[in-house]
């Protein structure tokens, strides 16, 4: 875990779903699996073939110098609208399958409550979102909840985190995005002149509260 930046006066924290507010490798790859699948049977390419046009893209990007970007930034290129996408991830994903509740978590976001306003920023549908926290048993800790819906745009683009903020009621500079990717979910973030906190899964959302006491202290 890496405080990145946290600004002078922290009010409210963005959270990242997947791989920040559970560590399940077998989710994450599945997730991005069936989509991919999905994508197969929607360009007449089959799995196989999707999974070979994604990674071009994603080779094509990191010999440009270019950061690392959303899956559905990647299939809005290969001409997928992003409501498709939302459309695909609502049939495709079903988070209480893969999700159980989770105590620490629930105490560690208690804990950071207190302090401050709790947001999710995801670039699932927020009917995921809110299908993801209700799994792990954390839902009623987030006062907003912002999914690809709600933008069409997802994180890396600024329109999330703007839209989040504006939802909490703070400016940026009061706001500190964490998350598990860097050029996802930190750097646009910090952009915006918010803070940012680069985790290694949930284990690093336990000890977060302690962190942030230290920091503040
Ligand atoms: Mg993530």
């Amino acid at each position: 875990m890496k405080i990145v930046a946290l600004g002078a006066e922290p009010s409210a924290l963005i959270f990242d779903l997947d791989n920040t507010l559970y560590t399940n490798p077998g989710y994450a790859a599945f997730q991005e699996d069936v989509l991919v699948e999905r994508l197969g049977r929607e360009l007449g390419l089959g799995a196989e073939g999707a999974a070979a046009r994604i990674a071009a893209l994603r080779a094509e990007r990191a010999a440009a110098g270019l950061g690392k970007t959303s899956l559905g930034r990647l299939f809005a290129a290969l001409g997928i609208e992003i409501q498709t996408s939302v459309k695909w991830r609502e049939e495709c994903i079903d988070p209480s399958k893969w999700l159980k509740r989770d105590a620490r978590l629930d105490r560690a976001l208690g804990l950071m409550e207190q302090e401050y306003d709790l947001a999710l920023t995801t670039n699932n549908p927020r009917l995921i979102g809110e299908r993801s926290l209700d799994a792990l048993g954390v839902r009623a800790r987030f006062s907003v909840l912002v999914g690809l819906d709600d933008t069409l745009s997802g994180k890396p683009a600024a329109d999330p985190f703007v839209e989040t903020a504006r939802r909490l009621g703070f400016e940026p500079g009061r706001c500190v995005s964490i998350g598990d990717r860097f050029d996802v979910d930190l750097a646009p973030a910090m952009e915006l002149g918010m803070g940012a906190i680069l985790v290694d899964g949930v284990e690093d959302v336990y000890r977060l509260p302690e962190l942030l006491e230290d920091r503040q202290a």
